[in-house]
């Protein structure tokens, strides 16, 4: 293995690197670094996030300005604001003994005038992202007209976000004999066109396969019934106390939903999509960085700029349109060296993407199961037991302790103990048991295919009125109560749909807010009624007709003012239900139970 010596690097970056901590270069840094230094050459590398491939185009860019000049030569486009960010900032670190760079940051959401400004004062090299650079160049506020290196960092994400046009209208402004080395993850067709058109004869390097993943991460998944996926990624945060996520999910609005019930649920989670300001964004960014945060539930392109070293778990909520997206994903974890774990979180009809995933990153998946409580009980209060053992004593307790010996004289020790274990894993202990088991087998129906009718007791079965002769059918059912109730994609579950009225089940938590919703509401003029199933399961023919009939009994044969005035009792009657009743069935004693431990200390 060589050494940053024998690659050629000057003395000021030396210095740096030292001070940096960086020991050996990586794969890409030993790969990339003697090309760029020893030739005026355009290069292609394939490297994940992670492999130090910021330094690897990083110390040979520094190594060739002239820093002596306030002449822009070089130029970064990177996706987005925070990898710009980042990017700039690792440069200035490299360049800090190299008297006189000025490194620039150009990026969306901040003051133009305020970044215009720094560029001239001299910036020898501009880290942009391709929106903002764009408007800068067409408002003469840049001049990229001599740089001789530009880089297209992450060139697959830029591609992705749709700045194909940003890219070329840019590099048009550059001069022809510049140098480009282009950096991606992946090479899909668009960058492998980029390449072609934007590139003289490349020299290519690649650091582990195309589209592989990286051999620090391994990949696990787990089987579950759609409507489980929030238990289950409960039990995996539980199952690993010191776990310290990015958890995917597809859309802003799921991302923002999970984040919600995490939160409410007692976790340190935060949110992190485009729907947010850029100053919530950079606040989310700045606790998770610090480890405030312990969980972050991000959309695909807002995570684009994470580059957080310590990352133990990529987590699939759900899976991405796009599987080669799963590659970026699961390259958040697992960087620097470091060991990392990427997890999906699967229903019956998405089980078959993982066998197209595995092609692509060339590894194999290990199907796990859920924890059960018992396992989750033990993990917590061993995780317990081991910070007890290496906590450091506060002596401040001395003073005290005459009275507290004095409390537990008559305690020996392993009552002692098990007292003082009991304050923690009862409230455990009390949330987790007779937990359900949330694992499916691979053969198993999935509920929403409508066959499989087992009605668990965390589950609500309904009545509706509304039918075939409406226009519905399960899945516009299912939209139409989502679109109406701001719920998520698995929240309802099991709809069937007879002629003139269907069932519908939710989790037992959100039947207060479906039942309250539709006391006084119509649809195309005519009143829509909600009412409870009595059999949880539904959907057999005794059930149905039962629905059926009972909605007649009660209302005296359907009529509408009936209708109203019955909806009313009905809400009378939930508000007592509820109150007597734990908030939730799986996760009401959470927020206030043994969650709250482990979040809010990391709050802190
Ligand atoms: P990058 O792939 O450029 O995002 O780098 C990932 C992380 O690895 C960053 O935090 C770098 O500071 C760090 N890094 C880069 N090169 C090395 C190296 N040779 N040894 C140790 N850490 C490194």
């Amino acid at each position: 293995m060589s050494t940053f010596k024998d690659l050629g690097l000057n003395e000021y970056l030396l210095q740096a690197i030292t001070d940096l901590g960086f020991v050996n270069p990586s794969e890409v840094q030993e790969k990339a670094i003697p090309i760029l230094l020893e030739s005026e050459t355009d290069l292609v590398a394939l490297a994940q996030t992670g492999t130090g491939k910021t330094a690897a185009f990083g110390f040979p860019m520094l190594e060739k300005i002239d820093v002596n000049s306030r002449t822009t030569q070089g130029l970064i486009l990177s996706p987005t604001r925070e990898l710009c960010l980042q990017i700039t900032n690792e440069m200035k670190q490299y360049g800090k003994y190299c008297k006189g760079l000025n490194v620039v940051a150009i990026y969306g959401g901040s003051s133009i005038t305020d970044q215009a400004r720094e560029v001239k004062r001299g910036a020898q090299i501009i880290v942009a992202t391709p929106g903002r650079m764009k408007d800068m160049i067409s408002r003469r506020l840049v001049d990229i007209t001599k740089i001789q290196y530009s880089v297209l960092d992450e060139a697959d994400e830029m591609l992705n976000m749709g700045f194909y046009e940003d890219i070329t209208d840019i590099l048009s402004h550059t001069p022809e004999d510049k140098s480009t080395w282009l950096f991606s993850a992946t090479m899909p067709r668009e960058v492998a066109t980029i390449a072609k058109k934007f590139m003289d004869n490349p020299q290519e390097i690649t650091v582990g396969n195309k589209n592989e993943s990286t051999s620090t991460v391994s990949h696990e998944y787990y089987l579950v019934n759609a409507r489980d996926r929030y238990q289950a990624l409960k039990r995996l945060s539980d199952a690993n106390p010191d776990i310290f996520s990015v958890v995917f999910c597809r859309t802003k609005r799921d991302t923002q939903k999970v984040a919600e019930k995490l939160i409410e649920d007692g976790y340190s989670a935060g949110a992190l999509h485009g729907d947010l300001s850029q100053n919530q964004r950079d606040l989310v960014m700045k606790s998770f960085r610090n480890k405030q945060i312990q969980t972050l539930v991000a959309t695909d392109v807002a995570a684009r700029g994470i580059d957080v070293d310590d990352i133990t778990h990529v987590i699939n909520y759900q899976l991405p349109d796009e599987i080669e997206t799963y590659t970026h994903r699961s390259g958040r974890t697992g960087r620097a060296g470091k060991t990392g774990v990427s997890i999906v979180i699967v229903s019956k009809s998405e089980v078959r993407k993982i066998k197209s995933i595995e092609r692509i990153i060339k590894k194999q998946f290990e199907k796990k199961d859920i924890p059960d409580g018992a396992d989750i009980c033990e993990v917590q209060l061993m995780s317990l037991a081991n910070k007890i053992h290496n906590t450091e004593i506060n002596h401040e307790i001395d003073k005290h302790l005459t009275r507290i010996n004095e409390l537990f004289a008559d305690t020996d020790k392993d009552e002692l103990i098990k007292k003082f274990f009991s304050v923690e894993f009862t409230r455990f202990y009390n949330y987790y048991n007779k937990s359900k088991n949330l694992n499916i087998a691979e053969g198993s129906f999935d509920s929403d295919g409508g066959r499989d009718f087992k009605g668990g007791k965390n589950s609500t079965r309904y009545f509706i009125n509304v039918g075939r002769k409406d226009g519905f059918d399960w899945m516009k059912l299912k939209d139409f109560l989502r679109e109406l109730l701001d719920l998520g994609k698995d929240d309802i579950f099991k709809a069937e749909v007879k002629d003139s009225f269907s069932f519908f089940n939710t989790e037992n938590e959100l039947k207060e807010k479906v039942l309250a919703f539709f006391t006084d509401f119509k649809h195309e003029g005519r009143f829509v009624n909600v009412e409870v199933s009595e059999n949880r399961g539904g959907g057999g023919r005794r059930d149905r007709k039962g629905g059926g009939r009972r909605r007649d009994d009660k209302r005296g044969g359907g009529k509408r003012e009936g209708r109203r005035s019955d909806s009313g009792n009905r809400s009378e009657r939930r508000r007592s239900e509820g109150s007597s009743k734990p908030r939730r069935s799986d996760s009401g004693s959470k927020s206030n139970d043994f969650a709250s431990s482990r979040p809010r200390r990391s709050r802190r």
